[in-house]
C-alpha cells in the first residue's frame, strides 16, 4: 500500500512524505495554554509527553523536485533517541524510494527554519564518521536572520540547534541565505514570519489561482488552529500570533490549502470559521 499521499495543486503535485516521529513535553508545545484545555483533545503520555509526526513537503514543479524541511534525521545516540522516543519506522528515505526519487535528484531543499526536527535530515554521517549533506546537488534556502540566529544560540534556543544539521551545508557551499519574501520556483515563494524562531519563514505554492501554504510550525498541529495558540519554545509569540491572523484571513477568503507542520493524522485541510472560531477540515 502507498503510504505517500499527494494531491494536484494546478500545475504542481505536492506529496506528503513522513520522517518518523518524536514525542515532546506536551505543555511545552501548547505554551500557555492550561493543561485542562488541551488535554481534552490531545492525552500525553505517562510522561506527560505528546506524540509529533515529523511531515516533510515535496513539491514536483516543472523546474525539479523541491524538499521543504527534509524531518529529523538519524544523527542521533540512543540517550537522546529515548528522550525524544524517536520513531523511525517511517522516514523521508523510503518514502523517496516509494516515489522513485534519489537524493541526489533533490535541486531545492527550503528550510522554514534551522531546528533539529526540521534541518536535522539535511545531513547524514558517513561510514567514515564525516557528516556531509544529504541532498548534495540541491541549494538549501534559509532565511538569513534565521542562519544568524542558529550560529548564535542563546540558553533559551540552543537545544533546538545542531550545527552538524547545517554547517556541513555551507562547507559545501549549498546555502541560500535570502532576506524575506523570495520567489523560489515559479509559483513557490517564502515569506518570513519569524516568531517561531528568528527567522522562520512559510511556504507558499501558488498555480491556476490555487493556493497551498506550509504553515510550519506557525501551525505545528490541528489542535494549534485558535489565534492565541502558540508552542513555548516560540521566541517571539506575537509575530507568531499576526503572522496566523495573516495566513488565516487569505486562507478563509481565498480557499487556500493549509499545511501543518506536525500533526500525525491530518496533512492538509481547509481552515473554517464558525461564529470567531477556527477549525482545520481535513484535506488530506
Ligand atoms: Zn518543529
Amino acid at each position: 500500500m502507498a503510504r505517500v499521499q499527494h494531491l494536484h495543486l494546478g500545475d504542481f503535485s505536492i506529496y506528503f512524505v513522513r520522517d518518523g516521529s518524536f514525542w515532546v513535553d506536551a505543555g511545552s508545545i501548547f505554551g500557555a495554554v492550561p493543561k485542562v484545555l488541551w488535554s481534552k483533545v490531545c492525552p500525553a503520555d505517562e510522561r506527560n509527553r505528546m506524540e509529533l509526526a515529523i511531515n516533510p513537503v515535496l513539491i514536483d514543479t516543472e523546474g525539479g523536485w523541491i524538499l521543504v524541511d527534509p524531518g529529523i534525521g538519524d544523527k542521533y545516540d540512543e540517550k537522546t533517541r529515548k528522550i525524544y522516543n524517536l520513531d523511525r519506522s517511517l522516514v523521508l528515505d523510503q518514502c523517496l524510494a516509494e516515489l522513485g526519487i534519489d537524493r541526489t535528484e533533490i535541486g531545492t531543499v527550503v528550510l522554514t527554519h534551522l531546528h533539529f526536527d526540521h534541518a536535522g535530515a539535511c545531513t547524514r554521517v558517513e561510514e567514515e564518521g564525516e557528516v556531509v549533506p544529504s541532498f548534495p546537488n540541491a541549494r538549501h534556502i534559509v532565511q538569513r536572520q534565521e542562519w544568524e540566529y542558529a550560529r548564535n544560540p542563546n540558553e533559551k534556543t540552543r537545544t533546538a540547534y545542531f550545527e552538524d544539521d547545517f554547517m556541513p551545508l555551507a562547507g559545501h557551499d549549498l546555502v541560500e541565505l535570502v532576506d524575506g519574501e523570495t520567489e523560489v520556483a515559479v509559483g513557490v515563494r517564502t515569506q518570513f514570519t519569524g516568531g517561531h524562531s528568528g527567522g522562520h519563514q512559510v511556504v507558499l505554492v501558488v498555480s491556476k489561482g490555487q493556493t497551498a501554504v506550509i504553515c510550519s510550525d506557525i501551525l505545528p498541529t490541528v489542535h494549534h488552529t485558535p489565534l492565541a495558540y502558540a508552542t513555548a519554545f516560540d521566541v517571539r509569540p506575537l509575530e507568531t500570533l499576526e503572522a496566523k491572523r495573516n495566513i488565516y484571513r487569505h486562507a478563509i477568503g481565498e480557499g487556500w490549502l493549509v499545511i501543518p507542520a506536525h500533526d500525525t493524522k491530518v496533512r492538509a485541510g481547509y481552515l473554517r470559521e464558525t461564529e470567531g472560531r477556527f477549525t482545520l477540515e481535513q484535506e488530506v
